[in-house]
């Protein structure tokens, strides 16, 4: 367990790229990265990295992950971070996720870790302590297993985030049944196989503002493939596919629980991709809430189905001035943007700039990709449907042509929108949403600062 407090332990770690005046104070000569010495039958390590980082990086938080991983599993610790601005603070935070909550193991070591930070301009401890939280919450649900967290308790945990946050401009939504099944075509047929029902969940937070941003997140409880099915290396780890919507609503908490002065909706695209006699086909055409028709050609593409009918549903109803979706879309996104940075596609180089500000800022990196619908378009061609879901060719800008795909359903909405696609995740690759079988709690920092920002 981790949280933010000054305490006592045997053992204390200072982190950081510059630890002269640190290590000035107890008197400790060596040069080298990592050091410890006892102080009054106390361990206290040093740790000073070298932060050479190029334009796309603010702080090598993989070098404090290392090291972190290398540190003592059962003692009770105190991590110190020692950073000059605001901003990298916030970029390390992330390394939080090293100390996840969920587990099932019946024993082994329990500890208590505490996290503070020295740091030359003023810290926002209420706002760290928020953004803490937002990134475990995004963690624990990204962890859980499909058993337990199926769609239907899914739903239950933004029922219980609205009564928890008790604001009088909060409010939920939950579309399902009927309502679902003859209007949100993706999200319906998508999870229509499954034991506990797909759900379109809309969550507003609607304090007197000018502005309105739509948050959608991807929140497949399980991903096998559908009839495409996966083989079993590709299967394991899929329960990590909900990553969007679980950081949707964890940065919904922090936005109303810090007063964000924005009118939010987040909406949690909810369904389980499974296998019966019921499966949505290959061959099936179905119509999304845009109206348009998809021919399907690939059931395990599914995360465009869902995420195009939260979209359309908020081009068409919310009225928004920008739309955010996230989603653990594409393993492409990985080959083009690497494991630390999420790939984010908009058509405006506006708001392009806007989101790589916010997530150098909140440490949840971004990188755009390539935005050229007249040339990937093509890719969708369908001789039957208005689109297909799946690309023709794998080896022509696919993370780019998946969240193309969504932007179709857009309709005639004229408000900024941007794709973060923060990656699939299976035993052979992880990506930013998940590293070594554990969430990352990456994008609720990142949503936080848009909305905040915006
Ligand atoms: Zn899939």
């Amino acid at each position: 367990m981790i949280s933010i407090k000054s305490e006592n332990t045997d053992y204390l770690i200072y982190i950081g790229y510059n630890l002269t005046e640190i290590k000035q104070k107890y008197a400790v000569k060596s040069t080298s990265s990592f050091v410890s010495i006892l102080n009054d039958n106390k361990q206290i390590s040093f740790f000073e990295f070298e932060n050479k980082v190029s334009r796309n990086l603010i702080i090598r938080t993989d070098l404090i992950n290392e090291k972190i991983k290398q540190l003592p599993k059962d003692q009770n610790m105190q991590i110190m971070l020692v950073f000059d601005t605001y901003q990298e603070i916030r970029n390390a935070l992330p390394v939080v996720y090293n100390f996840p909550i969920y587990s099932k193991k019946t024993s082994g070591p329990q500890r208590k870790v505490y996290l503070d930070f020295v740091c030359k301009e003023k810290v926002d401890y209420q706002e760290l302590n928020v953004l803490l939280n937002g990134i475990l919450k995004t963690q624990l649900l990204v962890d859980m297993p499909p058993n337990e967290l199926n769609t239907n308790r899914f739903v239950q945990e933004a029922k219980d985030l609205v009564a928890k946050l008790n604001n009088e401009h909060v409010s939920i939504k939950v579309i399902e049944g009927e309502e679902l099944k003859s209007k949100f075509g993706g999200i319906y047929n998508v999870g229509k196989a499954a034991v506990e029902p797909p759900r379109l969940v809309v969550l507003s937070y609607l304090p007197p503002s000018e502005k309105t941003i739509c948050l959608v997140g991807k929140g497949i409880v399980y991903d096998s493939g559908g009839l495409s099915i996966k083989a079993t290396l590709f299967m394991c780890g899929m329960k990590h596919d909900m990553g969007g919507a679980a950081s949707v609503l964890a940065s919904f908490e922090s936005i109303v629980t810090q007063k964000v002065q924005k009118k939010v909706y987040a909406l949690l695209c909810l369904a389980e991709n499974a296998v019966s006699s019921k499966s949505l086909r290959n061959d099936d055409i179905i119509t999304m809430y845009s109206g348009k028709t998809v021919e399907v050609n690939n059931t395990d593409a599914e995360g465009r189905l869902v995420l195009s009918d939260g979209v359309a549903y908020c081009s068409q109803n919310l009225k928004p001035d920008l739309i955010v979706d996230i989603a653990t879309l594409t393993g492409a996104q990985l080959i083009t943007t690497g494991l630390k940075h999420a790939a984010i596609l908009t058509p405006s180089e506006k708001t392009e700039q806007f989101v790589i500000k916010c997530g150098k800022d909140s440490g949840d990196l971004v990188y755009p990709i390539l935005y050229a619908p007249e040339i990937l378009l093509d890719n969708f061609k369908s001789k039957v449907a208005d689109l297909k879901n799946s690309v023709k060719d794998r080896m022509n800008a696919q993370c780019s042509c998946a969240g193309i795909f969504i932007e179709q359903h857009l309709g005639d909405y004229k408000g900024e929108w941007c794709h973060v696609d923060i990656a699939g995740k299976c035993k052979l690759i992880v990506g930013p949403a998940s590293h070594e079988d554990r969430g990352t709690g990456y994008g609720a920092s990142l949503l936080y600062e848009i909305v905040k920002q915006y």
